[in-house]
């Protein structure tokens, strides 16, 4: 499975995105300063109460998919967030190398971001199949993933949470 493309690391910003700490104040800029390598050089980052309120309901519908169980109900959410997106898609080597950008040069933060998320996701999706966007399985984290292995047989965000689970599992396993 080849993840590299612009579509699957737009895909990796969907997933941050739906990760992002939502609790902390000015996460939203917090987010966007993190990932301004994402936007057309000289995009303004800071944002009016209603833009970021548009970037807190694009992070809540990346995790709708992933949260889903069944291809209609993927399908569905999927369609809901490319309805939100303004593709207008070019090609550019801006960083050296040939990759097709998703939204508007000139568009705003909020519409480029909710761009690129909903197309990055979308190509994991209809490529390489609903069950590959999930939550992770360690108790207390419920961070969202993209599953990149052969079997698509994941169930952890990350090393560290498979990990923390199997200890858990084992030291459940002594008590008993
Ligand atoms: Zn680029
Ligand atoms: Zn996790």
């Amino acid at each position: 499975m080849d993840y590299d493309t612009y579509g699957s690391n737009a895909v990796e910003l969907a997933i941050d995105l739906a990760n992002a700490d939502r609790d902390a104040p000015d996460w939203v800029q917090v987010f966007l300063v993190a990932h301004q390598e994402w936007f057309t050089t000289g995009t303004a980052l800071e944002l009016g109460p209603t833009e970021a309120t548009a970037v807190g309901q694009t992070s809540s519908l990346v995790r709708d998919v992933a949260e889903a169980d069944s291809e209609p109900e993927v399908m569905a959410r999927l369609n809901g967030l490319l309805a939100l997106a303004s593709p207008k898609p070019y090609a550019t080597d801006h960083d050296g190398e040939l990759h097709l950008h998703y939204a508007r040069p000139d568009a705003g933060v909020v519409e480029q971001l909710t761009t690129t998320v909903a197309m990055g996701l979308s190509q994991v999706v209809v490529q390489h199949g609903w069950q590959r966007l999930g939550v992770c399985s360690a108790e207390g984290c419920g961070h969202v993933y993209v599953d990149t292995s052969r079997n698509a047989s994941r169930r952890y965000c990350s090393n560290t949470c498979a990990s923390r689970s199997t200890v858990a599992a084992y030291r459940a396993r002594q008590r008993t």
